[in-house]
């Protein structure tokens, strides 16, 4: 008998998972349920080249909508350019891509009302069984963790004249610092096209979205830009881990007899960007290339030790965190970045792409981070995050 494989919510971890089990398994009969009225929401996801292996790269590449050979960082006192590509996916390709390859595989404008692990229950009232589903509806409140917020609302903006930019900006910090560590993020996508993002490493979630629109429009007059129109807007607040219990994460996450969660909702992000898409990429892959039969409890068992094992590996991402938003005070932040965007590339890229070896990490550490020592020293345990302070 055909397997069935259902996976509730087409954004990105969902339609990456379904293309990575259409190449790999075109045996199973594969649906994905998604709310809105096309796949992916309304996005732009980026990553670095250096972030993926090759079986995640080619899985993302037909996806990739812009390409960059490298990028900078700008702060007060230094800017770097780095020659480390840079690469974004966006909602519209994503959607237009999946659609082509999925057919009739997709159900979108269909909303999951309920859900377990042998099957779904639509608003409409249609229940559907499979042998494995997958819940891939987006971030879900963590149980276990502390988290702090990367928070963000972008513009895709026309201007009067060209840009003159030819790379990305990851970090201008040099903005004043409000809220937080701030900084402003550029993609230029064409010569007069480009996406500025106000961007906040901030205690809370909540978004001004009128106080940042107003100062994308000073940012913009401050570089000489005129804004013709607004072509699309975007806006979020990504989840920073400072610390976190796995065992108790993964039992809200995953509850028994439930169905298999997978991206935000399984803590499956870089915890010091809120990133997901190279966690997405390798995990739809491995699931994909899971030998043997179809099922539910399989796929929660592989998805449980991928996550457990992103969790351990990424110890010192918390830590960082942890000196980044308990050692240190807020209008320092920028320093605690600043220094880390003068180590060497190789280093910086392997620690965005989640693979910083011991001794490496050492060097992000030594020196003279900009945060009061003792302080440093009270949050280093895990469990100090938890602490009223
Ligand atoms: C504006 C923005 C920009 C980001 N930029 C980046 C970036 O540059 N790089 C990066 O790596 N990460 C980025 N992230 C972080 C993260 O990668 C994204 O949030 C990512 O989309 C999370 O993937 P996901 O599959 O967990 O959830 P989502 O992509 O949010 O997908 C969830 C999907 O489930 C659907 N859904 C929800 N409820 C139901 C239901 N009841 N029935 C059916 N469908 C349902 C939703 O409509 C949605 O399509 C960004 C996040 C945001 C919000």
């Amino acid at each position: 008998m055909t397997e069935r494989l259902i996976i509730a919510g087409g954004g990105l971890s969902g339609v990456l998972t379904a293309m990575a089990f259409a190449r790999a398994r075109p045996d199973i009969a594969l649906t994905v349920i998604e709310a809105g009225d096309r796949l992916g929401g309304d996005h732009t996801w980026s990553f670095y080249a250096t972030d993926l292996e090759a079986s995640a790269a080619a899985l993302v590449e037909p996806f990739i909508a812009h390409r960059w050979d490298s990028y900078e960082t700008r702060f007060r006192r230094f800017s770097r350019t780095f020659s480390t590509g840079y690469r974004s996916v966006t909602s519209a390709r994503l959607h237009s891509v999946a659609m082509e390859a999925l057919g009739s595989r997709v159900r979108l404008c269909a909303k999951v009302a309920g859900i377990d692990g042998t099957g779904v229950t639509l608003a409409d009232g249609t229940h559907l069984e499979a042998d494995a589903v997958i819940d891939a509806r987006g971030a879900r409140r963590l149980d276990g963790v502390v988290l702090r917020w990367q928070k963000f609302l972008g513009r895709e903006v026309r201007l009067t004249e060209p840009h003159g930019l030819t790379h990305p900006t990851i970090m201008d910090a040099n903005v004043p610092q409000v809220d937080g560590y701030r900084f402003v993020y550029l993609l230029p996508f064409t010569a007069d096209t480009l996406l500025i993002e106000d961007t906040y490493y901030s205690e809370g979630a909540a978004v001004d979205a009128a106080a940042l629109r107003s100062r994308i429009d000073d940012y913009a007059a401050a570089q000489g830009w005129t804004i013709a129109e607004t072509i699309r807007e975007e806006r979020g607040a990504l989840p920073l881990l400072l610390s976190g219990d796995f065992p108790v994460m993964w039992k809200g996450a995953a509850p028994a007899g439930g169905p298999v969660p997978l991206g935000l909702r399984a803590g499956l992000f870089h915890p010091v960007t809120g990133y997901s898409l190279p966690a997405s990429a390798r995990t739809a892959v491995a699931l994909a290339d899971l030998a043997g039969p179809l099922s539910t409890d399989r796929l929660r068992s592989a998805v449980q030790t991928i996550a457990r094992k992103h969790f351990a590996r990424s110890s010192f991402d918390r830590l960082l965190n942890r000196l980044l938003f308990l050692a240190g005070e807020p209008q320092d932040r920028h320093l605690v970045l600043e220094r880390f965007h003068k180590l060497p590339q190789p280093l910086i890229e392997r620690f965005y792409a989640g693979r910083l070896p011991r001794a490496y990490q050492l060097r992000i550490l030594v020196g003279k981070p900009p945060v009061p020592f003792f302080r440093a020293v009270r949050v280093v345990p895990e469990s100090a995050a938890l602490q009223p302070r």
